[in-house]
């Protein structure tokens, strides 16, 4: 099974990480990979450059195993669409190996705007992990899509290439990259948020408006 959780990470938080990892533990594989988007679609401007959240997230995963970084999306032009994504590895791994992608709620409750999202069922199964806010309209198509092809458990997805839904509640961080990026603009420390060699960089880098000398 190859699993995959995308996202800006501008920049990766230890709310990335750790559901990373415990979404590793979870369905039972070796690894998950982190793919940060290039160009994100639905949203405006980031903070720091594609190259710059890579570098970021590099620091953060060294020397874990259980987390790795699939780079792909920065060798394509233009936006980044997970379906491009998700069709690439499926050329890759073939037809049968199970391919996982990772979304929290508030991703998956946009699902219907993402480019071809009625194929991605036919390449991936998806994972949606519970966050607070706002739940999922029911009357939307993420929802009817989370309702026809809904699993219970991690071990369905080990079934078949694709096609099913699974929704996870593991313990979550309360921590976002906005919240962080404004905590920087505002000259305070987001140490303890992200990994010390991640906030390190920022500070080297005077990334999100970090003063290269302020506060450790
Ligand atoms: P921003 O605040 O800039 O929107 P973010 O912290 O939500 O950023 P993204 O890179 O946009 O991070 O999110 C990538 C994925 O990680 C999304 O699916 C999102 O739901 C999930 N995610 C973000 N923060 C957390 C967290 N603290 N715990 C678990 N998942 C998270």
């Amino acid at each position: 099974m190859h699993v995959i959780y995308g996202g800006t990470f501008d920049p990766v938080h230890h709310g990335h990480l750790r559901l990373a990892l415990e979404i590793s533990d979870r369905l039972g594989v070796g690894y998950v990979s982190l793919v940060p988007c290039h160009i994100p679609p639905h949203r405006g401007q980031t903070g720091a450059s594609s190259r710059q959240r890579l570098e970021l997230l590099r620091l953060a995963v060294a020397g874990e195993p259980q987390l790795r970084i699939d780079d792909r999306e920065l060798s394509r032009e233009g936006a980044s669409y997970t379906a491009d994504t998700l069709r690439q590895l499926r050329a890759e791994l073939g037809p049968d190996e199970p391919l996982v992608m990772v979304v929290g709620t508030d991703a998956f409750a946009g699902f219907d705007r993402w480019r071809e999202w009625q194929h991605i069922p036919d390449l991936a199964h998806v994972v949606v992990v519970r966050r607070p806010g706002p739940a999922l309209d029911p009357s939307s198509e993420p929802a009817r899509l989370l309702a026809e092809r809904g699993v219970e458990s991690p071990e369905a997805l080990h079934d078949s290439p694709c096609g099913c839904v699974l929704e996870l509640d593991p313990p979550l961080l309360d921590v976002s990259a906005t919240g962080i990026r404004e905590r920087i603009g505002d000259g305070r420390s987001p140490r303890y948020l992200v990994p010390d060699s991640v906030w390190t960089e920022i500070r080297r880098q005077g990334l999100y408006g970090a003063c290269p000398d302020g506060n450790f």
